[in-house]
């Protein structure tokens, strides 16, 4: 299966029913602000090239920014600090992301989140996370021979990344490392290994309270892409 075909089955999956209406009704119901746009809906992909060399795992995706456009990160204050680094350290093509079409690239990097579908809260449920963990497996199987580093977004995605590695065969350290900002691993497969940076989430209440300034963000992407040879 190519990347387009997983994505293309991936928007048409209902598995989590507390998920698929919830991302149904905020669709319906929107925010004032946006109350003349069509909002997306449904799950989420992956965004950016399918040979990417990084891979940013967020959490997933938020009721009216990506459940809005339609594209990880894209419309909500998380997606803006994110864009705004990646820009900054020459991995967005552009500063601002705003809609599915605004024609943003990213160069080598690509995104995704262990749970496509908005969830109430921001939070999803444990099952619902190991019932979307096949769509992380096989994007992850897709990604596999060009992918060299991971920055994990928050200790949701951090769980779920190396979990999901695990899954994979890659050999995860035992204890599993602890997630922290700056926190870093490196996994193995055979011959290949993949360096897994964690950096606290981009949420606003990270970055409201600068928990998380754009500085640290910065330098955790950097050390992914050079560990990447980007
Ligand atoms: Fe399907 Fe994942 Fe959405 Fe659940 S969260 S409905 S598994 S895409």
């Amino acid at each position: 299966r190519t990347m387009a075909a997983l994505d293309s089955d991936l928007i048409d999956c209902r598995a989590c029913p507390r998920l698929v209406e919830w991302r149904e009704q905020v669709a319906r119901e929107k925010r004032a602000a946006f109350a003349d746009q069509t909002y997306w809906g449904r799950p989420v992909p992956g965004f950016g090239p399918v040979d990417a060399r990084v891979l940013i795992l967020g959490l997933a995706p938020a009721a009216h920014g990506a459940n809005r456009t339609g594209r990880m990160f894209t419309g909500d204050q998380s997606g803006d600090v994110l864009f705004r680094t990646l820009h900054d350290v020459g991995l967005a093509s552009r500063p601002t992301a705003v809609s599915a079409d605004d024609g943003m690239q990213l160069f080598g990097v690509r995104m995704t989140a262990p749970v496509h579908c908005a969830p109430p809260q921001n939070k999803p449920t444990i099952a619902e996370r190991d019932c979307c963990a096949r769509w992380l497996d096989a994007e992850l199987a897709l990604l596999a021979p060009t992918l060299r580093s991971v920055v994990v977004l928050g200790a949701f995605g951090w769980q779920a990344g190396l979990r999901a590695f695990g899954d994979l065969g890659w050999i995860v350290e035992r204890p599993k490392p602890k997630f922290g900002h700056g926190a870093r691993t490196v996994i193995h497969r055979d011959e290949a290994e993949l360096a897994v940076f964690g950096s606290y989430h981009v949420s606003q209440h990270n970055t409201f309270t600068g928990r998380l300034t754009p500085a640290m963000l910065a330098d955790v992407l950097r050390a992914a892409a050079a560990h990447a040879g980007l």
